[in-house]
């Protein structure tokens, strides 16, 4: 992927340079996670028709904001008027949904479609587009990934994306449930939409 450079259509800058603002703001292993995200959205973009530069960068920015404070997204959703409903739920809902909004005025990438990718990725939503399921399984199967059931994750990610989220959905749910978490209620849309037979 190192041989991959960008074309201008989505960032104003070199691979290198996004890689280097990104760097900054997370911790090694978040950095190889976001590394491991973008190879992967590459390659499943190519699989399912989508633009692999545009789902690349996709995966890069995708926990862009994660390593932000509760108090830096707190502002950023008064500052921009989002939905006061955010302010009951915390990091893991902010960092996609308020995340997109640290991208745009941060690294001035302004794809709505790479934006709502971001802001898609943990809960998914009842329609996604072929990129916004590409960045969600993505995120799930990177290779530095490790949980049971990860192989098979991985090779329904190569062979149908489709079966793949409906996967990632149901497996996230139950592991949710089984730790009694509170579920966004987006991640039950996700499911009635994808997984539900009736
Ligand atoms: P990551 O950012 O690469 O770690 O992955 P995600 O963005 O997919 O998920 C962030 C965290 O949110 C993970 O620990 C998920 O298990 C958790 N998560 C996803 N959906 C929900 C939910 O509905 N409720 C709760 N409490 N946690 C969730
Ligand atoms: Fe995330
Ligand atoms: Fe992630």
């Amino acid at each position: 992927m190192s041989e991959i450079k960008l074309s201008n259509r989505f960032y104003h800058g070199t691979k290198e340079e996004l890689l280097e603002k990104i760097k900054n703001q997370l911790s090694d292993f978040r950095y190889k996670h976001i590394l491991g995200v973008g190879q992967t959205c590459y390659e499943l973009a190519k699989l399912n028709g989508v633009d692999p530069e545009q789902a690349m960068i996709a995966g890069f920015v995708h926990d862009y904001a994660k390593e932000k404070t509760d108090e830096q997204f707190i502002e950023k959703i008064k500052e921009k008027k989002l939905d006061s409903y955010l302010l009951n739920w915390g990091n893991f809902i902010w960092h996609g949904v308020v995340g997109a909004e640290f991208i745009k005025d941060e690294l001035k990438i302004t794809d709505e479609e790479i934006l709502n990718a971001v802001r898609r990725h943990t809960v998914g939503a009842p329609e996604m587009t072929t990129l916004d399921q590409i960045v969600y399984v993505s995120d799930y199967v990177e290779p530095n990934r490790s949980f049971p059931d990860v192989e098979i994750a991985r090779s329904l990610a190569y062979a149908n994306l489709k079966q793949a989220v409906i996967f990632e959905t149901k497996h996230t749910l139950q592991f949710l449930m089984s730790s009694s978490s509170k579920i966004y209620p987006d991640a039950i849309l996700t499911y009635n939409a994808f997984v539900a037979e009736n």
